[in-house]
This record gives C-alpha cells, structure tokens and sequence, in this order.
C-alpha cells in the first residue's frame, strides 16, 4: 500500500468526478517541513507555534521568531502556510510566565483571552510574522475565538502593528489572510456573522468535540463522550462550511478528524476546501478521495446531517462510502 501510495506524492488532490481540495499538514517546527514535502503536502494547514515558546525559560524574541516563520515559509517554496498566534493555556502551560493555577484551564485564561490581555507578547509574535511575511505564501489564525469582539480585537492589533512596520520602512506582504480557527461552539453557531468579517476558517474538531459534548479531551473516563462522528458535530461542521462560503470564503479543517477515513467523505460532500492533518494521514487521504465523488457524497449529506447517533453516521459511511480493499 505504501508503495502504491508514494507515486501520488506529486499528484493534486482531485475526487473521482474531478473536484479538487487542498491537502496540507499540521507542524509543530520547522523540522517538521521535511516529512510536509516528503508526503505531498500541498500546505501547512496548522503551524502551532506554542513550541517555540515551549522548554525553555523565558520569552522567545522576535528575531527567533522570525527565523522560525521564515525557514517555514522558505522550505515550503510559495505553498500556503497557515500559522497560528500563540495558543498557550489549557494543558500547555508555560512556567516563566507564572500563571495561577485555574479550576478549569480548558475553559479559562488561554490562547487569545492571554494575548489580548498580555499584548506586548501578542505583538511581538504579531510583528515577527509580518516580517517574515514576504517569504512566503502566509496566512495568519487566531485560535480559540469565542466572540466577534475578540476576532475584532485581534485582527486591529495586527493591523496596528502592521502599520507600525511600515512606518519604520519594513516591507511587509500585501493582502495576508487573516481567518479564525473554530473550535468554540459559539462561533460556529455565528460562522455567517464572523464569515462576514475573516478571510478563512480553520475547524478545529480537536476543541470543538470537547467543547460541544462538554467531555475533556484528554479524561479518559469521559471518553464515550468525545463523538467526533456525532451528528451535532457534523451539523456545526456543515454550518461552518456553508457560512463560508456565502461569503465566499474558504473552509479548512485541522483537528484529527480531517484524516479521519470515516469522516473524509462526509467532509468532501460538505465542501470542505482544506483538510489538515499529520503529515503521514496525507497520502492515504489523497488515495481515498481520488476514489471519491464529491456529488455523490453530496447527495447523501441531507441523510447524513438528519441521523440521530455517532454509531448510525459511522455504520452508513462504512457500508456505502468506504471501498474496504
Ligand atoms: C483543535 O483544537 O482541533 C486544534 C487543531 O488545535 P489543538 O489540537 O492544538 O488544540
Ligand atoms: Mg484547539
């Protein structure tokens, strides 16, 4: 299988009845491009910068940072990269930066709630990824947004920064995306208001399914709970998707679904634009959508959306949608 798969290392990811997605990888590191370009990443799809801030004592600086976004931007040769601002909090914590402890770190002072608040280290981040910016195809996410306001918030503190470079004369690349990732139930309930005001969504089903069932991610005597093919999921996900593009923006996904063998086809019948994952998902993902029609697929969401379990969604896909070989 992993013979047959390697000759579609340079091939596009189109379904059966000619319809193309964007395949693209989740990194942690630079590093990471390596094994991105080895198995046909047509992307980054989700760069999570946490690491670098991640195992050592203090603060990085803005010149490590960007090294870091432009080594990535560089080796991935003009493909899109997707960078995520700093999604520190929950189970990742950072002991420089001398947080209380909370009662509920899933749901408290994380990701953009820290740096909104703690803005000089927002900034920092902000402006080395400006700079970094003409080497590459960048794209820039916020994760856990919860509120119009923050996206707001955060998309003017870029913007401020971004303006501030170029007073000082730095060139910085025109029209850099700016999209959100959704993996806060409230937001993909308001996906057609944000769809308005982002230029991309990326689904993050990784928080979403913990969020939207209220079962901790990482508990495992909650774990019954943690449905990635629960019809509630698949209906915020199709809401996401469909508000997207009214707009006429684009969809990704970078949670653990997105290579999900079940969930695959249900994504690619829903629209989905970029599905990201880890880089070894990706070959045996393009396999199985070149075996796809999207139409096809298509037509059986309606039935799909309607069915009343995780096991009725998962049952369905395995008797009509996957080929077993
Ligand atoms: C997610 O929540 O789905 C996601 C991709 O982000 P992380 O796993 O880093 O929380
Ligand atoms: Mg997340």
């Amino acid at each position: 299988k992993k013979a047959e798969w390697a000759r579609l290392v340079n091939e596009r990811t189109v379904s059966k009845d000619g319809y193309h997605v964007e395949l693209a990888a989740n990194i942690g590191t630079p590093d990471d491009v390596k094994g991105v370009l080895a198995n046909g990443g047509e992307g980054v799809g989700l760069y999570r910068t946490e690491f670098l801030y991640m195992g050592r004592d203090k603060l990085p600086t803005e010149a490590e940072q960007f090294e870091a976004y432009k080594t990535v931007l560089e080796r991935m040769e003009g493909k899109p990269v997707v960078v995520r601002t700093l999604d520190i909090g929950g189970d990742k914590e950072l002991s420089y930066l001398d947080l209380p402890k909370e009662m509920n770190p899933f749901l408290g002072y994380r990701a953009i709630r820290l740096c909104l608040t703690a803005q000089d280290m927002f900034r920092t981040q902000l402006r080395a990824l400006l700079r970094a910016s003409i080497y590459g195809n960048l794209k820039i996410m916020f994760p856990m947004i919860a509120t119009l306001d923050e996206f707001r918030q955060a998309k003017a503190v870029l913007m401020e920064e971004k303006e501030r470079l170029q007073s000082e004369g730095v060139v910085v690349a025109e029209g850099i995306e700016i999209g959100m990732m959704v993996e806060i139930p409230s937001s993909a309930v308001m996906a057609d208001v944000f769809a308005k005001e982002v230029d991309f969504f990326s689904i993050g089903t990784n928080d979403l399914i913990q969020y939207t069932l209220a079962a901790d991610r990482m508990n495992e005597r909650v774990s019954y709970l943690y449905q990635p093919y629960n019809p509630a999921i698949l209906r915020l996900v199709k809401m996401v998707i469909d508000a997207a593009h009214k707009e006429g923006k684009w969809a990704g996904m970078c949670g653990e679904m997105a290579g999900d063998e079940v969930v695959i086809p249900i994504l690619l019948g829903l629209g989905l634009d970029e599905f990201s994952m880890s880089a070894t998902s990706i070959l045996s993902a393009r396999n199985q959508i070149l075996s796809l029609s999207k139409e096809e697929v298509a037509r059986a969401i309606e039935q799909i959306i309607n069915m009343e379990t995780a096991e009725e969604v998962e049952r369905f896909v395995k008797d009509t949608l996957l080929n077993s070989h």
